[in-house]
């Protein structure tokens, strides 16, 4: 197969086969010129039948037969005279030789081409049906590359087929996992509506894929842009403020950076300036919801962003609906007039913080306020006024708690509070703190000024033995009742 090491890369097997029988027969009988006309003409494909091997056949007899016929006349020229040369003896002779060589190289053409054929069409079968199984069953095990490749023996189009063949094998393999990792990534998604848990689940899986070394994900809710979820990235607020990130949000557009000024990583030995970073726009239907600011400390190599950009399409869904989710439950949660949390909500929280000062043996406080003469304040200015009355008391008392504090409007005019592991002298300072506040909080309306005040009971867990969080709420308003009693703009514990 000498002749055909010098065959261009580009050759198909077809054109291949052509290519053998012509360089074969015309390489054995006469010389190397001829060859490559052989090898232009088999780029063309001398295709007679539908058979490759066929038409190898045809074509090495023919030339066989055309040799046969040739030499006579070219005795000729080497000075055999015209009676030897064309007896049809002599005549019968090479056209029997030519035919003898050309099916000669038929049949070595035949055993050394036909078997490697074979073998590629059998490991194609077989691969194709171990594909075909796997599709159904799930279990890609006995597909890895490993098991399915063949392997390389020869520099030429055959030994090119095999590696196209394996190469193809890589390709697929390597869509399998992609699909693989964008179905998990999705998946995983869908376990969970809640934001905070999302968004943290797909930070933690980008990160991986894209062998991130830190990360975000910026969420527009609202109108405003929050950090939902960082690891790694140092003062992450500034990344609200960013233009890169703000660019992203309005163009949908990705931006790489390298070597950006403005980001510092939160490195495990020291703080680092990364190398690249990279936002990818998420969006829900043409509007960007989200971005995912993913850093490197070395640079992104071009298939784990490629990544990052197919997971974003699930990710997009899921953080509209986990959104979606979290408004929702804030609406339900939220009492529309003050903006603090309803009845229904505070007892849902004050009964998870009474369960857990009870197992904790921790304390719990709660303060039950109700403002004073609240009707007179009605009848007087008017509901709306009234209205005003009661979020001025509402903003008084969100001001005052502390994080982990809870207001919570109980109906019409009263509110009590929940302080989680506060002592008894705690709440009492709280609820005076809140009294004096409301004493110094004017309502305008028109020119009149408005100043009400509060009265409040405590009840602390566990000096008041409370069985329950209902008791406990109880024992904080019956001590309102009795600062009601005493006169009022009163904390009774
Ligand atoms: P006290 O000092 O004993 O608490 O007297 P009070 O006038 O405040 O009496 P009470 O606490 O029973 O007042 C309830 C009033 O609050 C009755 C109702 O008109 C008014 N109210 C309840 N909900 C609202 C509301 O959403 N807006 C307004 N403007 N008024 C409300
Ligand atoms: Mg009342
Ligand atoms: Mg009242």
């Amino acid at each position: 197969m000498a002749e055909t090491a010098g065959y261009s890369q580009q050759g198909t097997l077809l054109k291949f086969n052509g290519g053998v029988a012509i360089s074969l027969i015309v390489g054995i009988a006469y010389d190397y010129p001829v060859i490559r006309v052989g090898c232009i003409t088999g780029e063309v494909g001398l295709r007679i039948t539908n058979k490759v091997l066929t038409d190898l056949a045809i074509w090495m007899m023919a030339f066989g037969i055309l040799a046969g016929v040739a030499f006579p006349f070219f005795v000729l020229l080497l000075g055999i005279s015209a009676d030897q040369a064309l007896a049809p003896g002599f005549f019968a002779a090479t056209l029997s030789a030519g035919v003898a060589v050309g099916g000669l190289n038929f049949l070595i053409a035949h055993l050394v081409i036909r078997p490697r054929l074979r073998f590629l069409a059998g490991k194609m079968g077989e691969v194709s049906a171990l594909i075909g199984n796997a599709t159904y069953t799930g279990d890609w095990s006995s597909c890895t590359p490993e098991n399915c490749a063949i392997k390389v023996d020869s520099e030429d189009e055959i030994g090119d087929s095999a590696r196209a063949y394996n190469g193809l094998l890589d390709a697929f393999s390597e869509s399998r996992h992609v699909e693989q990792a964008v179905d998990d990534f999705t998946q995983s998604l869908s376990v969970t509506l809640d934001f905070e848990e999302l968004v943290e689940n797909a930070l933690t899986q980008l990160l991986i894929h894209t062998k991130a070394q830190a990360g975000a994900i910026v969420a527009e809710a609202s109108g405003e842009l929050e950090i939902a979820a960082c690891r790694g990235i140092k003062e992450a607020e500034s990344l609200l403020k960013n233009d890169h990130v703000r660019h992203v949000f309005h163009h949908g557009i990705e931006t790489r950076l390298e070597m950006p000024e403005d980001l510092i990583v939160d490195g495990i030995v020291s703080n680092f300036k990364p190398r690249e970073v990279c936002i990818i726009p998420v969006a829900f239907i043409d509007h960007t919801i989200a971005a995912v600011v993913l850093v490197s400390a070395s640079g992104f190599i071009r298939d784990s962003l490629r990544i990052a950009r197919l997971f974003r399409q699930g990710l997009g869904l899921a953080i509209q609906n986990a959104l979606a989710h979290r408004h929702l439950q804030r609406v339900a949660a939220l009492d529309p007039l003050t903006g603090v949390y309803n009845r229904r909500f505070g007892m849902k929280r004050l009964q998870e913080e009474f369960t857990r000062a009870v197992r904790t043996k921790g304390s719990l406080a709660v303060i039950m306020f109700d403002i004073d003469h609240f009707k007179k304040v009605n009848d007087t200015y008017g509901h709306l006024v009234g209205d005003r009355v009661i979020v001025s008391v509402c903003n008084v008392g969100q001001r005052i708690l502390r994080k982990g504090d809870t207001f919570v409007r109980y109906g019409g005019e009263e509110f009590f509070a929940i302080l989680p592991g506060a002592s008894q002298e705690d709440a009492i300072e709280v609820a005076e703190r809140i009294r004096h506040m409301m004493e110094e909080t004017v309502v305008e309306d028109g020119k009149q000024k408005i100043v009400v005040n509060i009265s409040a009971g405590v009840a602390v867990y566990p000096i008041q033995a409370a069985d329950d969080e209902v008791a406990l709420l109880d024992y904080a308003d019956k001590k309102l009742y009795r600062a009601k009693q005493e006169g009022r703009n009163k904390v009774v514990h």
